[in-house]
């Protein structure tokens, strides 16, 4: 790794944002703590590269027909692969759609809308941006109730416990979102955890699991559905991932062809063309992940590097956690605010930052921060594709802008 680079005042350009993701110095390594789309792990975007120009197939891997049997075995592969390391239980079905985490907002309460009558509803956890998007487009088509009675934008939990979740008998299912990826709030066994199947009661659990999969063990026990979208731990944008189990899958005329989980099912994922890149890829990520050592290896380094940032952070008098509550704050996206909330000396940051090759840490979210008079965080995403020598980088270049600037 590159010695750490000073910043001279002449340097530093006043304004500088920080939003982008153009490196500074091309030739050497750059790291991206973006929250998706990530980055890669070194190993698949070096066979990546060396696939486009040495196709195995002759054809490159834009060129492939879902109809061919190329396709086919891949798309074998993927869901044999997904079940093994993910440990998926023969009774859930696993479908592929386009559409992102997005179409799966629509998707869960028009697939699911026939468990819901007059007298019931379906309780939607809200704790962030993405359970609220979902809470949102669900009160389109069922009876959706924020139990959390959380404001629409932006959200700021910054503490919450197993009692503020409470489940009604008249509860058909219960939604969340295992992380929050803005926000920066996560459901975990060792943290806060799903509600499990006595607290449920009758109720299904549905999951959006679009930062978090392939980063932890789950218990499919207390699970009906999950889903997540593909870019974060498993490639480029635009495809989903849905585990559903198989016997909530209703027939069901009113939904949208793309949206029917049904359709899809029975289709084996092939109904229209499915995103056929992004399946290539992330049959690369399940090797990549299976070879590693699979979900246990995966956990505990995301565990090691969560622990190297909050520890830094802790630590620090000019970093601080925006999530106070140790047992909710995400292993995953760290957002945290620098000298207070002083923009300069964010902006300051940013440029250190840049001049050592590191980007991603400032986002545009759906919402403006200074709208709301609350104080913008930087945010920090340890997905699978950033290693533990990434993180211990970012560690030093944070201690190091800490105690010189
Ligand atoms: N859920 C979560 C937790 C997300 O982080 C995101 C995207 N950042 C989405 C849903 C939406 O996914 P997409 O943009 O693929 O529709």
């Amino acid at each position: 790794m590159n010695k750490i680079r000073y910043l001279s005042d002449d340097l530093f350009k006043d304004n500088f944002d920080g939003y982008t993701l153009n490196a500074l110095h091309k030739n050497e390594k750059v790291i991206n703590f973006s929250p998706g789309p990530a980055q890669f792990p070194k190993d698949i975007m070096d066979e990546l590269k060396n696939d486009i120009n040495n196709s195995i197939y002759g054809v490159s891997p834009f060129e492939i027909s879902h109809r061919s049997p190329e396709f086919n075995t891949i798309l074998t592969r993927v869901n044999a692969n997904m079940k093994k390391l993910m440990e998926i239980p023969d009774d859930f079905s696993i479908i592929w759609t386009q559409g992102g985490g997005h179409g799966q907002f629509s998707a869960v309460p028009l697939n699911l809308g026939y468990l819901v009558h007059k007298n019931s509803q379906a309780n939607y956890i809200v704790t962030g941006t993405w359970s609220s998007r979902a809470y949102f487009e669900a009160k389109k088509f069922i009876n959706a109730e924020n139990s959390l009675s959380c404001k629409e934008l932006p959200i700021q939990i910054t503490n919450l416990d197993e009692n503020d979740i409470n489940i009604k008998d008249n509860d058909k299912y219960v939604y969340l979102c295992s992380n929050e990826t803005v926000n920066g709030i996560e459901f975990r066994e060792d943290g806060l955890p799903y509600p499990n199947r006595e607290k449920l009661k009758s109720s299904k659990l549905i999951i959006d699991m679009s930062s978090d999969f392939t980063m932890k063990k789950i218990n499919w026990n207390n699970i009906d559905v999950a889903f997540a979208c593909t870019s974060k731990n498993l490639g480029i944008a635009g495809a989903n991932i849905t585990i559903v189990r198989t016997d909530l899958i209703a027939g069901n005329d009113n939904v949208p062809c793309v949206l029917d989980w049904n359709v899809y099912n029975k289709a084996n994922s092939l109904y229209n063309t499915p995103a056929i890149y992004n399946i290539y890829i992330i049959d690369k990520f399940l090797k990549y992940y299976l070879n590693k050592g699979g979900i246990d290896v995966l956990e505990s380094e995301s565990k090691i590097k969560s622990k190297m940032i909050y520890d830094t952070i802790d630590e620090s008098k000019l970093y601080h956690c925006v999530i106070s509550d140790k047992k909710i704050r995400s292993n995953i996206n760290i957002p945290f605010i620098v000298g207070n909330g002083n923009k300069k000396l964010m902006e300051k940051f940013l440029y250190f930052c840049y001049i050592n090759n590191i980007v991603g840490l400032r986002t545009k979210t759906p919402f403006n921060y200074q709208e709301f008079d609350i104080k913008e965080p930087l945010r920090i995403s340890l997905y699978n594709g950033v290693s533990i020598d990434d993180t211990a980088r970012l560690v030093d270049v944070m201690k190091f802008f800490e105690k010189n600037y």
